[in-house]
């Protein structure tokens, strides 16, 4: 069997057709759009058309597209862009305790710079508590971040309602939707958010772009200073061909979105259902039914994920412990851990995420090799208590 990618959550492949509206953006085209002659206006009605496509496609206003250089620019420009701009209004910041490193390294930075955070309990599911995050809501908080989806354990958040709250108490809602867009249907209208962000790489388009939703008449500081792009408010050259391929990337993706969230929840449904029944002692993590069409996480008891992960490579199948941008370091995931697991348990944890390219044949060799793999691993493990039968095809735990 060829090598199997199941690490779509950490990012995609381009799509040929992506790629092929990009290239001449890259040699023929290759104007600035900030020029004033004839190359400068070839490409600056390429980055026009580019946003007015993605606007459609999240039921937002072309002039509320400003284009970043991914998701981590668009959250940290939200969460600092609010926090300094409605800094006379008040220094409290909320943001919820399973958001992406984006998020959670941005607002620790902020509390060394005077701001207050709170991060938002969420329960064993990964879902944002809502009584507990409307009593976390004082009269100086002007920020709440949650993200519409987690990206390790694929839970959907009640972003709807946290809107409505945010909008009752007066303070700004942003959410990071980097692992949403494309994969779930997203209107900015219908959730009610001020702020949202996504990143082309997560939907089969380019890496290094993405953008920041910002409801018209939100006024937020600029992160990034310099020329006079994106409305005066992010300088830097626009980068042409990606922005095109993100649209074309965000077009391909809604307009065929139901069918493929259907068939790459049938790819996780099928993996999930096999590896319940026949691995012993796994939890599988995440909300069992708000979650993300295309993800599966699981602990594996008595395993380091990092075995697991190294020992699954071996065999040519791509997966993640926890999320990508934290592997390689050894802590434990901290949205397992908000999800109160054992740190045992969080060690243990992969994130197998499908795409449309994944076959069934693909899943069912990737759970035998599991099968195979978890029963070594386990036998060569001081954890594993010797009185456990380490059964191929045992009962669920
Ligand atoms: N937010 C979430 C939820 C993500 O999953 C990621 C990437 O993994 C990011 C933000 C960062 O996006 P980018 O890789 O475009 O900087």
């Amino acid at each position: 069997m060829d090598k199997i990618y199941f690490d779509h959550a950490a990012t995609t492949p381009v799509d040929p057709r992506v790629l092929e509206k990009m290239l001449p953006y890259f040699t023929q085209n290759f104007g600035n759009p900030n020029s004033q002659h004839s190359f400068g206006r070839q490409t600056v009605s390429a980055v026009d058309d580019a946003r007015d496509a993605i606007a459609a496609c999240i039921g937002a206003k072309p002039s509320e597209i400003y284009f970043t250089s991914g998701g981590t620019e668009a959250d940290n420009w939200a969460l600092r862009g609010a926090a300094y701009a409605l800094a006379g209004r008040g220094k409290h910041l909320i943001v919820s305790a399973v958001e992406h490193p984006a998020m959670i390294a941005t607002a620790k930075e902020l509390a060394k710079k005077g701001f207050e955070v709170t991060f938002a309990e969420v329960d064993e599911y990964g879902t944002v508590d809502l009584a507990k995050l409307e009593r976390a809501i004082r009269p100086d908080t002007t920020f709440v971040g949650v993200m519409t989806a987690n990206n390790e354990v694929g839970t959907i958040q009640p972003v709807g309602e946290i809107a409505a709250l945010c909008k009752a108490k007066g303070c700004v809602f942003f959410t990071d939707a980097v692992q949403a867009a494309g994969a779930i249907p997203l209107r900015v209208k219908d959730i009610g958010a001020d702020m949202l962000s996504f990143s082309a790489h997560k939907f089969y388009g380019p890496k290094g772009i993405g953008a920041l939703y910002i409801r018209s008449g939100l006024k937020i500081e600029k992160l990034i200073t310099g020329g006079h792009q994106e409305r005066n408010m992010r300088g830097g050259t626009t980068n042409v061909p990606a922005v095109v391929g993100m649209a074309e990337a965000l077009r391909i993706a809604s307009e065929n979105l139901e069918e493929n969230a259907a068939y790459v929840a049938s790819l996780r449904d099928r993996f999930i259902r096999r590896v319940q029944k026949e691995i012993p002692y796994v939890r599988c993590n995440g909300h069992p039914a708000h979650r993300l069409p295309a993800n599966a996480n699981f602990s594996f008891r008595y395993i380091e994920g990092e075995s697991l992960l190294f020992s699954l490579d071996l065999k040519g199948i791509a997966v993640s412990s926890g999320s990508a941008c934290s592997s390689g370091s050894l802590e434990p995931s901290h949205v397992l851990l908000a999800m109160g697991l054992p740190e045992g348990l969080a060690h243990g944890s992969i994130r197998f995420s499908f795409g449309k390219d994944n076959t069934p044949e693909q899943v069912d060799y990737a759970v035998d090799a599991l099968k195979e793999i978890v029963v070594k691993l386990r036998a060569l493990s001081p954890l594993f208590p010797k009185e456990l039968k380490n059964e191929v095809f045992p009962k669920e735990e």
